[in-house]
């Protein structure tokens, strides 16, 4: 499909060019499969791009970094939000823009920025998207530009990235969930959001600035990206685990806020004292600590959007 640009689309385009980084494993290897639709949209448009396929964990980090330091204007991760993660991480701090791209198994964060998940309208999107300052979070010596969640759900994601015999994607999910429900033991926290710790026995923390997580778990499902402040759910584990088995699908919805346990938060700051280690999970990177200090730099970070009605500024 050939595209008409007229000179100013023309002009704007001139003055971009892209570093893709792509993570070939992402989305059990769908992700190259999109890279044939993407470099003809480019091409047609005589667009400014290269291309860097990741080699092994980390490697993202890197290599987004190379991009910024080589003056590419926009650099687009094209995996899950692992891969976004760590282009993050290479150019916070820089001039550079950040972009995302549905790997296979879709992408929170390019949900969070109006990214369609059609390869053909994500490539115009890449082309044509507006740029938006968004908050950048930091927690653990990382950045993060969507979501992390503390205790439970971490565990989850945790023995699902570590692999599950028998089962994959979805179905992955819902077996570790049904054997963490039972198995997952939560601890002590004291848990500041500025006016002084309040002691509680949490079954998860979920500190957002975007919406979803876990490929659309609405957690937080009333954050607004460029506010200045993280949205928080403390999910109280005084639940049973019937109780928690009925309630947590809610989270789909975005309705687990009315559960009783379940208390919202809006802070710029967070201070997270836990009793014993547990799992951390941040954008498909999984950590492990007792101690927690998120921090919040408003609009921080250059984000492409794909269609700024779609996202929730
Ligand atoms: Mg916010």
């Amino acid at each position: 499909m050939a595209v008409k640009l007229n000179n100013r689309e023309r002009e704007e385009q001139k003055v971009k060019s892209y570093k893709f980084i792509i993570n070939p494993i992402a989305g059990g290897g769908k992700t190259k499969a999109l890279l044939p639709a993407l470099e003809r949209i480019f091409k047609e448009k005589g667009a400014e791009y290269d291309l860097y396929w990741t080699r092994a964990r980390g490697d993202g980090i890197e290599a987004a970094a190379r991009a910024a330091e080589e003056g590419f204007e926009i650099v687009v991760a094209v995996g899950g939000d692992g891969t976004v993660n760590e282009v993050l991480n290479g150019i916070a701090g820089t001039e550079a823009v950040l972009a995302a791209v549905h790997g296979g198994k879709g992408n929170d964060f390019a949900t969070a920025v109006g990214m369609p998940r059609k390869i053909e309208a994500a490539g115009l999107a890449l082309l044509k998207g507006k740029t938006r300052a968004i908050d950048l979070g930091r927690v653990m010596d990382r950045y993060f530009i969507n979501s992390v969640g503390v205790g439970f759900d971490a565990a989850v994601a945790e023995r699902v990235n570590n692999g599950v015999r028998f089962f994959k994607g979805v179905s992955a999910y819902t077996y570790v969930f049904l054997e963490k429900l039972f198995a997952y033991k939560s601890v002590e926290a004291m848990i500041d959001i500025g006016n002084g710790p309040l002691r509680s026995v949490p079954l998860l923390v979920a500190v957002g600035i975007g919406q979803a997580y876990g490929g659309g778990m609405k957690i937080v499902p009333d954050a607004i990206q460029d506010d200045g402040l993280f949205d928080v759910c403390v999910f109280d584990d005084s639940i049973s685990r019937l109780g928690l088995f009925y309630h947590f699908p809610k989270v789909f919805s975005g309705k687990l806020k009315y559960v009783k346990q379940v208390s919202m938060y809006r802070t710029p700051e967070l201070k997270l004292q836990l009793s014993e280690p547990r799992p951390l999970h941040m954008e498909g990177e999984i950590l492990f600590g007792d101690s927690m200090h998120f921090t919040l730099e408003p609009r921080a970070m250059t984000v492409l959007v794909a269609d700024p009605s779609r996202v929730n500024f």
